[in-house]
């Protein structure tokens, strides 16, 4: 599909011209040999989504395989420091890091996210931001809140409880799981080695990725 009829809605310039690159897409995912896409990480705090998107990049840049990770807390320093924690903000948070995202996804790269993006609307308008719909892989990090407070690694569930922290997700904010993700992980059961395996199955068994050899052929 030509990016252009993907251009966003949200653009305010007339004078804003697309210029479609020189080199296709297609032409970059061939030279590298795998798919570009977003494996969007969603998940309550502390359920995994940063230990996994992290594991899971380890293992494909192993095996050669073009992967970035946009980590919450990094794109907040940075591109979204302006944006706080309403509802409003939240959305406009998940909105840039889809567009980011995107554009890493169409460079050929599998573009890792670990976002809690509670809200499903937002998680579904970044699926329909995609040009193609296969891009965008949501993986369900699923993890009871009482494990995740359990766990706490950042003590922040401590400071919610403690009124420190308003609109905190699963404590005085929602949190919408996706009704059809493409991969459910569930890390309350199963261990980090477990759930990064989960994944990587999902991406060789759709054609993301190559066969498993690849993947272990170098990290041996
Ligand atoms: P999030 O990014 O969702 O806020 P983190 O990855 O920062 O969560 O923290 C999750 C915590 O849970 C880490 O301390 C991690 O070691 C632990 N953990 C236990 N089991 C798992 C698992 N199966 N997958 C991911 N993390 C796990």
């Amino acid at each position: 599909m030509n990016e252009r009829t993907n251009e966003s809605a949200q653009s305010r310039s007339e004078n804003v011209t697309w210029h479609d690159s020189a080199v296709t897409r297609e032409a970059r995912e061939e030279r590298r040999g795998h798919r570009g896409a977003v494996l969007w990480f969603t998940g309550l705090s502390a359920s995994g989504k940063s230990t996994l998107a992290v594991e899971v990049e380890k293992a494909l840049f192993r095996g050669g395989y073009f992967s970035y990770v946009l980590d919450g807390d990094n794109v907040r320093h940075g591109l979204n420091g302006d944006l706080g924690f309403t509802a409003v903000d939240r959305t406009e948070n998940i909105r840039r890091i889809g567009e980011v995202a995107k554009l890493f996804a169409t460079s050929g790269a599998l573009c890792l996210t670990a976002f809690i993006s509670p809200y499903r609307a937002d998680r579904d308008r970044v699926r329909e931001l995609m040009s193609r719909s296969r891009d965008f892989v949501e993986i369900h990090v699923s993890c009871p809140v009482e494990v995740c407070e359990e766990r706490d690694p950042k003590g922040l569930y401590k400071k919610a409880r403690a009124g420190e922290i308003p609109n905190f997700t699963g404590i005085d904010a929602p949190y919408e799981a996706p009704e059809g993700p493409e991969v459910v992980v569930e890390t309350n059961v199963y261990d980090v080695e477990a759930c990064v395996e989960q994944v990587l199955d999902y991406l060789k068994n759709h054609g993301y990725i190559s066969s498993e050899s690849r993947l272990r052929a170098v990290s041996g």
